[in-house]
């Protein structure tokens, strides 16, 4: 194949879209009143219009969505699988860190006769959630999403300038999408109501993918506090749920809310201060000696004397509970790590303003890698670094005080500052 046309052939196979932000929508009913409703693939705390009663949507492990068809009546829809991924692809190499936003489809199961993604139409048409009792066929994925993410990386990689020695996701919304089609003389797209090709299936293939029944549903639960049974306070994408009369923080986990460590660093409370949500992790590392305040202080080459107790002072990860834009994420992320903070911990909420978590813990420890890159002195190979490895212990989520100002919020202890601005147009990586 002449390497203009695979260059072709590899873009569409992934449909990446230039533009950035676009949310997919998900038709709904309210699961108290039954109204019709709206929400946004990252919604997770909803309010209904009609009947006001707040519930919080619980994900099995991914969503389920489908495309709406406009087949006629008298056909049995096959629904394909699609993985749908959006995020910030991360690239250490010996050139310094890129990044690159994602938003892609690739095909779950292998097959040349289905299109090779969903194209444009998800953002295009409002989805709803797979639920049981759906009729068609509901073709099972053969590939994982691990694989198509190994596949991704393998060709972000191969534009990247520099040696790799590590890549990383974040701000993931990850789910699976059916499209619909009905098999007639061709193949038809039930979206469209067109063939895909214009050739004439060959049965077999179809026949041989193996298919299961829509058994998923989405859970709603109700936002009270399984201690207390007070209203629980969030936005529409916080991950946890605050209970400000129990002094506690709640998380689902396997369809129930648990309870959630929790920690603040305190400032001044007043209109000013903002509190945002950081993940401490405790980290082993392999590769390179990481394990003190004077190790970090060597590693990242600080303009500092060590002394003497640095070496007992036990390092951190600091990792950011919240989203940001790809820069601010790292800058954010590094200075706080670099800060070390020390102060004393309260086992409280804080009586000012909160934002909400809305990054996984899962997400945060994927980031450890390209953060310690970030810091470390330069002139450190990348043989050297590609043989770091950092493995978790134990995290607490931390709320620390940011001062306000008019274009960013100020932590002006620990030197870290948030842009306003970029907060409002990464709500929605
Ligand atoms: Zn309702
Ligand atoms: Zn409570």
């Amino acid at each position: 194949m002449p390497t203009a046309v695979k260059k072709i052939y590899q873009a569409q196979s992934f449909a990446i879209n230039a533009e950035k932000n676009i949310s997919l929508l998900i038709e709904y009913q309210c699961p108290q009143c039954g109204a019709p409703a709206l929400l946004n693939e990252t919604d997770r705390l909803i309010k209904c219009q009609y009947c006001r009663v707040k519930s919080y949507l619980i994900p099995n492990d991914y969503c389920r969505f489908m495309l709406p068809n406009n087949a006629p009546g008298n056909k049995e829809l096959l629904f394909f699988p699609y993985w749908r991924f959006k995020g910030i692809f991360f690239a250490a190499s010996s050139d310094g860190i890129t990044h690159r936003f994602l938003d892609i489809s690739y095909q779950a199961v292998k097959s040349s006769l289905f299109p090779v993604s969903t194209g444009l139409r998800t953002q295009a048409l409002k989805l709803q959630f797979v639920a049981p009792g759906i009729k068609g066929k509901f073709l099972k994925p053969q590939i994982s999403i691990h694989e198509v993410m190994k596949i991704i990386d393998k060709r972000s990689n191969k534009d990247a300038a520099g040696t790799i020695f590590n890549t990383t996701h974040i701000g993931e919304s990850l789910s699976l999408i059916y499209a619909p089609f009905y098999l007639g003389k061709f193949l038809y797209d039930a979206v469209l109501n067109k063939p895909v090709s214009k050739q004439a299936p060959d049965n077999f293939e179809i026949e041989s993918i193996p298919e299961e029944s829509p058994a998923w549903s989405m859970q709603f639960i109700p936002t009270l506090c399984p201690h207390c049974g007070w209203d629980l306070e969030g936005n529409r994408e916080s991950i946890v749920l605050i209970c400000r009369n129990c002094n506690s923080i709640w998380q689902p986990k396997q369809k129930i809310l648990k309870q959630l460590q929790f920690a603040c660093i305190p400032g001044q409370d007043n209109d000013n201060i903002t509190y945002f949500p950081f993940y401490r992790i405790k980290v082993a590392v392999n590769g390179i000696d990481l394990s003190s305040y004077a190790d970090l202080a060597r590693i990242a080459n600080m303009p500092k004397i060590i002394q003497k107790d640095w070496e007992k002072r036990e390092f951190y990860f600091w990792a950011l509970g919240f989203k940001a834009g790809p820069r601010s994420f790292l800058r954010i992320q590094r200075d706080i790590t670099l800060s070390q903070p020390q102060d004393e911990l309260k086992k409280s909420l804080p009586a000012s303003k909160i934002y909400p978590v809305t990054m996984p813990i899962s997400e945060a420890v994927e980031s450890l890698a390209i953060t310690l890159s970030s810091f470390i002195k330069s002139g450190t190979k990348a043989s050297a670094l590609s043989k770091i490895k950092i493995k978790p212990q134990s995290f607490l989520l931390v709320y620390i005080s940011f001062d306000k100002h008019h274009h960013e919020y100020i932590q002006p202890k620990y030197r870290v500052c948030i842009n306003r601005n970029m907060l409002s147009h990464a709500g929605n990586l």
